[in-house]
């Protein structure tokens, strides 16, 4: 691995042994961000599906109302 504060090669562990900078919780941060941004956007389109599945049982039942109002 390498130092993101200096670019030192290090050895596993979790300070670098250049400048004692912490090394793999500023990387894994990093890669967590685009990541959390995706399931953000696929759970927003989820709720999006769940909405228009609602709408569509909404408008169905409504149909039904209007079929059987018109049959009275
Ligand atoms: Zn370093």
């Amino acid at each position: 691995m390498k130092c993101p504060k200096c670019g030192a090669e290090t050895e596993n562990g979790k300070f670098c042994l250049n400048c004692g900078a912490a090394i793999t919780t500023s990387q894994t941060a990093n890669i967590a961000t685009p990541t959390n941004n995706n399931i953000s956007s696929n759970q927003i389109q989820q709720q999006l599906d769940i909405q228009r599945e609602q709408l569509r049982i909404q408008q169905a039942q409504l149909n039904l109302q209007v079929q059987n109002e018109a049959k009275k």
